[in-house]
């Protein structure tokens, strides 16, 4: 994929969110502590990409995947949606902002009103943004069950008349119905089995062929996320620690946190395996940040400048890792 000016682009964004302080704290005058779930995030999204982001549980994925559609408001930085400030929009333009860029949740189960049809469920979806005219709805709901491959008497039942994939297609038409440009799947799937799973994502993939959708696909799932993206970014507590193509990142990993990652997944490329380092001892506590290299108390690669010095992502390449190690081999 051509280098061309992205769509979305996060820009060092950092997000905590505080503990409230107990009462020796506030007798003491203590501030208190918070966990830092984004530290520093800079990623450009492009237009008709699927971007894969992927990362430990608690890497701050999701919380990236919130603050994307402004669910969350970051603490600093911004979020560029093409040259506006995300931030800033309020009203209107907020409510366009929020048509344009949607997301699709993981729990297909608990996202959609057990009380509604799902014809009620689209009509709302459609009427809130303002998509049609009432008269031209009935046409609408058809044409997205049909997109998401739903039979048309599905729009007269409720939603517990379905199983798990099928709610799963009737968010996505829900998404769909305000005509986005991007979709935000955080774990789109893995609160499925795993056959139905293939049907949802491979279902993804076609409708981004059709509506030249742009696509982030937050999971932990490597298999899934080397199968549907075009780039991978990989999180390692709050961070980017490298970004690339996929078949790159996959077969020619920069960064030891990536090469561990894959290294515990040898379903991935059983071939490669020994080769790669894995990291050592447990993730540290996103509320006291490791100094220097998020990732030194556990890269088994870590030498002196990596405990006084943080490693930033090299803000151009296609294929880019945040190490002092990787980026002094590449000078
Ligand atoms: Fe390991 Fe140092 Fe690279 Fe961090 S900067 S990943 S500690 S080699």
């Amino acid at each position: 994929m051509t280098e061309m000016k992205p769509l979305l682009s996060v820009q060092d964004i950092t997000k905590a969110f505080p503990f409230p302080r107990d009462l020796l704290q506030r007798l003491r005058r203590q501030p208190g502590q918070a966990v830092h779930a984004l530290n520093g995030v800079t990623l450009d999204i492009r237009r008709g990409e699927t971007l894969g982001i992927v990362g430990e549980s608690g890497c701050g994925k999701s919380t990236l995947a919130r603050c994307l559609v402004r669910l969350h408001d970051c603490d600093s930085g911004r979020v560029l949606f093409g040259d506006t400030d995300i931030a800033t929009l309020s009203g209107a333009a907020r409510r366009a902002f929020n048509a344009k860029v949607q997301m699709i949740f993981q729990d297909p189960y608990s996202s959609l009103n057990p009380r509604m049809r799902v014809r009620q469920i689209l009509t709302e979806a459609l009427s809130v943004h303002r998509m049609r005219p009432a008269a031209e709805i009935p046409a609408r709901i058809a044409e997205l069950l049909d997109l998401v491959r739903l039979p048309m008497d599905a729009a007269d039942k409720y939603p517990h008349e379905f199983s798990g994939g099928q709610r799963q297609r009737i968010g996505i038409a829900r998404a769909l119905a305000v005509e986005p440009q991007v979709l935000v799947a955080d774990e789109l799937v893995s609160a499925l089995d795993v056959s139905v799973q293939a049907q949802v994502v491979n279902l993804l993939l076609a409708l981004q062929d059709q509506l030249h959708l742009t696509v982030v696909f937050v999971a932990h799932d490597l298999r899934l996320v080397r199968h549907i993206s075009h780039r991978v970014a990989v999180m390692y507590l709050g961070k980017v620690v490298e970004v690339g193509p996929t078949e790159a990142l996959f077969s020619a990993p920069l960064h030891p946190y990536t090469q561990a990652l894959l290294a515990a997944a040898p379903e991935i490329d059983p071939a490669r395996r020994s080769r790669r380092v894995a990291a050592k001892g447990e993730l540290p506590s996103p509320v006291n940040l490791p100094q220097g290299c998020l990732f030194n108390t556990r890269c088994p690669l870590a030498f002196e400048r990596c405990f006084k010095e943080r490693p930033a992502l090299p803000a151009s390449g296609d294929h880019r890792a945040a190490c002092h190690l990787t980026q002094a081999e590449k000078e």
